[in-house]
């Protein structure tokens, strides 16, 4: 056992699988509390933004006064990691977003939202993702975004091949990370560890 400090991260709590972030955080050494006002916000090292609907979370966080704070936080550096709709709430811009969505921003990404194909509820493959040692992650994508454009301080630590091309769907922007897909859902726990790691290096 190490001596490392335990970080303390939330989770936002608006809508999403929270429950599911929580676990795999805990079972890779945080401790962890559900995010719904300013305050808890206030007191987390850094923070998960779930899968869910990205409109909806958008209109939560909007209702809850959560946008601006988070907007701050996210401008100081600290440590985010976003899964689907989480990388929608994470990108500096949207396609295929509805008329009045917006973003929290920070990443320097275009995402395409329900880019896998709107009849394409889930789509799952084996990934190897840059950075996570011991083979491939079982990546499942629930009407997932990915990426269409990355500006140049965004790593791209795995893609996919779609229609002939291939689409980022794990980048890292500094502090700010992001999967179009869901490791929390899988019971490995690889993912949620990188992110403890990057929390545990930028405090
Ligand atoms: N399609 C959803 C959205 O636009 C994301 C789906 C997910 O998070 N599983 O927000």
């Amino acid at each position: 056992m190490t001596d490392a400090p335990v970080p303390h991260l939330g989770v936002l709590a608006v809508q999403g699988d929270v429950r599911e972030h929580r676990a795999a955080l805990e079972a890779s050494g945080a401790r962890t509390t559900a995010v719904r006002r300013p305050a808890e916000l206030a007191a987390v090292d850094g923070l998960v933004l779930p899968g869910g609907e990205s409109t909806t979370i958008d209109k939560l966080t909007r209702i809850f006064d959560l946008r601006d704070p988070l907007r701050a936080r996210i401008a100081q550096g600290m440590p985010v990691y976003g899964s689907c709709a989480g990388m929608i709430l994470l990108a500096d811009r949207i396609l295929d977003g509805h008329r009045e969505q917006q973003t929290l921003g920070g990443m320097d990404i275009t995402v395409r939202r329900n880019a896998f194909g709107r009849q394409v509820d889930s789509y799952e493959c084996d990934l190897p993702i840059a950075g996570i040692a011991g083979g491939p992650v079982r990546a499942i994508f629930i009407r997932a975004p990915w990426v269409e454009e990355c500006g140049e301080r965004v790593e791209v630590l795995a893609a996919v091949e779609a229609k002939g091309e291939s689409h980022p769907v794990v980048v890292r922007q500094g502090n700010l990370l992001a999967t179009s897909f869901h490791p929390e859902v899988t019971g490995d726990h690889r993912v949620h560890a990188l992110f403890v790691e990057m929390v545990r290096s930028a405090t």
